[in-house]
């Protein structure tokens, strides 16, 4: 029997390249030609993601549960390289039930490797940044979301972290509350050197609170979910893996110290779930046909103030989980290579191609001081940017003229030859063309 494969979907970018809404998409377009995937797995990051989908026109944010909640026969799964909120993780559950009448407590697959974050790492979180601005001033934060995330990775690797295993465990109560000891005496010392400030009785409420998530929790399935997908590929399933952000923010190969705490790359998915290389399906790529960025760091193909709000209002360009305003820069063609290097992308999706409020737009065609196509260590280092101009689309409605207008036309051409450049030759599959599942032009199958 022929083993299954997992495609991969992820960000070339920044974030909020819209992957919530391409796997969506995928799910609908598989499940319309009857090889439906087997399991969504989410794979790094935590509540720091959101990915909206839509449902005749009522949005669902997802910040933990994969972007397959729509479709019953897919099973949702965390894997070990993911963090877990359970105050969060459960009200996102609440809501899925709340807004779309949809119970996803049976699908859920939380491995038992994945991590938990403590009660006090979003705090812990805030206090770092707190003491990173107060030590190199503002421009020099790190942009986290402050959910805890970094906090929670850095214990899971310095082992005094939990782990989701741990909840069903005996002693599960002793190692939480010294962890939660341990975590104080941490806080205390911001409080201490940098004149933290934190209140008392939060902490008390959202220990509580955590613990009863906690409660709700140990009724969903934890356990060795990585076994149970290895079994679905071994018998044949397909399955789909959920990049979170993108991939100049992984931990490694982006621009540090402006990145998450993971390994975003898609590559992550191996070890993450505890595959080898030979299940490796497609990988790919979904990138706006603009950039847009969150956090501190350079960002060398920014738009000037005036188009970037432009871009903001008419991309509704805001943070799914932040609600901050997103910088807009043009796509950014040294980036691209580089992330196409790292990552092998055997197909790109582009999206928004439905939002273009300007005449003219540009690409950043490289570096100038990088000629050489050489990466820099900082993207601070970035001097110069050579950036190519093409007529823009303005004005078009998808909905009233489904045809790509010729100069959408001409943008993707020029990206296609770009494609044609780089080592993993991607097809340009597909053109998002709307926020909901079913608004794709299928360019190339
Ligand atoms: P993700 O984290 O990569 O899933 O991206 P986000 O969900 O943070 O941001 C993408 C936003 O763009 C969401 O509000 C999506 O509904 C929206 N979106 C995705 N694709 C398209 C598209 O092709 N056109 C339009 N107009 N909106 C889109």
């Amino acid at each position: 029997m022929q083993k299954g494969k997992i495609d991969i979907f992820y960000g070339p970018c920044w974030c909020d390249e819209g992957k919530g809404k391409i796997v969506d998409s995928a799910l609908y377009k598989r499940g319309q030609e009857g090889n439906q995937y087997k399991a969504v797995v989410r794979f790094q990051g935590g509540p720091n993601a959101g990915h909206t989908l839509y449902r005749a026109g009522v949005k669902c944010v997802l910040h933990q549960i994969p972007s397959a909640v729509f479709y019953p026969d897919v099973l949702l799964v965390s894997s070990s390289g993911v963090v877990i909120d359970p105050i969060l993780y459960v009200s996102e559950v609440a809501e899925i039930q709340e807004n779309f009448s949809i119970d996803v407590a049976p699908r859920l697959r939380i491995s038992h490797r994945a991590k938990l974050i403590s009660p006090l790492a979003p705090l812990l979180d805030r206090a770092e940044e707190s003491r990173r601005t107060g030590v190199r001033g503002d421009t020099n934060k790190v942009g986290t979301t402050g959910k805890g995330i970094g906090v929670a990775y850095a214990s899971d690797r310095a082992r005094t972290g939990m782990r989701l295993g741990d909840i069903l465990a005996p002693d599960f109560m002793e190692k939480f509350e010294t962890l939660f000891a341990f975590e104080k005496m941490h806080l205390a010392f911001h409080v201490e050197k940098f004149a933290y400030e934190y209140n008392e009785e939060e902490i008390a409420i959202r220990k509580q609170k955590w613990l009863e998530a906690i409660e709700v929790m140990r009724a969903y399935m934890i356990g060795d979910v990585e076994h149970e997908v290895r079994t679905i590929l071994r018998e044949g399933g397909d399955v789909l893996a959920e990049g979170a952000q993108g991939s100049m923010l992984d931990i490694d190969h982006g621009d540090y110290p402006y990145v998450t705490s993971s390994s975003t790359l898609p590559q992550e998915i191996l070890l993450s779930l505890g595959v080898g290389p030979e299940y490796i399906g497609e990988r790919i790529a979904i990138m706006k046909w603009y950039n847009t960025k969150v956090g501190g760091g350079a960002f060398p193909s920014r738009m000037d103030a005036e188009l970037e709000k432009k871009f903001q209002e008419a991309g509704g360009e805001f943070g799914a989980t932040t609600g901050r305003p997103r910088m807009c820069g043009w796509l950014d063609l040294a980036v691209l290579r580089y992330v196409f290097d790292l990552s092998s992308p055997t197909k790109v999706v582009v999206t928004k191609a439905d939002i273009c409020a300007v005449d003219e737009v540009g690409i950043a065609t490289g570096y100038t001081e990088y000629a050489d196509g050489s990466f820099p260590y900082a993207l601070a280092d970035v001097q110069d940017v050579a950036v190519e101009k093409m007529p823009g689309w303005p004005g078009w409605n998808p909905k009233e003229s489904p045809e790509l207008p010729p100069a959408l036309r001409a943008y993707l051409e020029r990206l296609e030859a770009f494609f044609q450049t780089c080592d993993s030759k991607p097809l340009l599959y597909a053109v998002s063309i709307g926020p909901e599942h079913e608004d794709m032009y299928y360019w190339k199958n």
